[in-house]
């Protein structure tokens, strides 16, 4: 098995990475990336736990990005973490992070939530705020029952807690996962709420970047999605990866349990 994206408690999983390990090792998982959001922090202590296991770890992170007012995910991978241009942008990254959530805060705080971002960060056990965090603030006031639905009554585009962000461009995120010495990739194509016209442009943007791969297979994405990203990839001519997008044991699809890739395709790890 190969799972090339997944999160950590670094960012808005809830496993350590060493419960990571635990989990791929399960799974019999040969090549693991860790893709957390924005930050590669918890690479270092992955790597450490991964020791004397028969198990390839790949540098990874999933950046967020603006196309066309739309917020995307852009994966990096097999990144050099300790790249100069690498960690400037993600500290950059942390900072829009952090005010987006402070105001995120202020609408919560203006909806009768009292104390959000306080809360939100004790959640996070650090600054890399995510909306999961925001999620979790509003299950444990009660206010909703799950996070399928605090994002969809509150942080969700368009809601009464959503704060846009300028995000960085296809450009830039491309730019800098390539001097990182990375290979760039489309994060789940079909979850960025773009029309195929709009996702098509996204993709000649991001080739003309020098990004190379799309996400095939991701997390809960049926078979009839998978064969539609699939043909969209051989038409482009990218390369194809596959990852659960897991982020704790309440995940729908396990570490490593994402589907198939179809066999036309040809997966990025090919080479590896
Ligand atoms: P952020 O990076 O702060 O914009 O948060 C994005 C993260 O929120 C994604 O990576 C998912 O983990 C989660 N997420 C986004 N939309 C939803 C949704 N509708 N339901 C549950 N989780 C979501
Ligand atoms: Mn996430
Ligand atoms: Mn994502
Ligand atoms: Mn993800």
């Amino acid at each position: 098995m190969i799972d090339l994206h997944c999160h950590s408690l670094f960012s808005d999983g809830t496993l350590t990475p060493l419960q990571l390990i635990e989990r791929a090792l399960v799974a019999k998982i040969k090549f693991l990336a860790l893709t957390d959001h924005d930050t590669t922090a918890g690479l270092n202590e992955l790597h450490n736990k991964a020791l004397g296991h028969d198990l390839k770890i790949i540098n990874g992170i999933e950046l967020s990005a603006q196309f066309k007012k739309h917020d995307i995910h852009i994966i990096g991978l097999r990144i050099d973490p300790q790249n100069e241009q690498l960690c400037d942008f993600i500290a950059k990254q942390s900072e829009r992070r952090k005010q987006r959530a402070i105001q995120i805060g202020v609408c919560l705080e203006n909806l009768g939530v009292s104390d959000a971002y306080a809360k939100a960060c004790e959640i996070a056990g650090h600054e890399r705020i995510a909306r999961p965090h925001f999620a979790k603030v509003l299950i444990n006031a009660g206010i909703v029952c799950d996070m399928k639905t605090a994002f969809k009554r509150f942080l969700a585009r368009g809601k009464p807690a959503y704060v846009p962000t300028i995000w960085p461009s296809v450009e830039d995120v491309v730019g800098t996962i390539l001097s990182a010495g990375g290979d760039a990739i489309i994060a789940h194509p079909l979850k960025l709420a773009l029309t195929r016209l709009k996702l098509f442009a996204l993709i000649n943007a991001f080739q003309a970047a020098g990004g190379i791969g799309i996400e095939v297979v991701s997390g809960e994405m049926l078979g009839q999605e998978i064969r539609q990203v699939a043909d969209i990839c051989k038409r482009f001519n990218l390369l194809a990866s596959s990852g659960s997008d897991f982020h704790s044991d309440a995940s729908r699809v396990g570490l490593g349990m994402q589907r198939e890739l179809p066999d036309d395709c040809i997966p990025i790890w090919q080479e590896w």
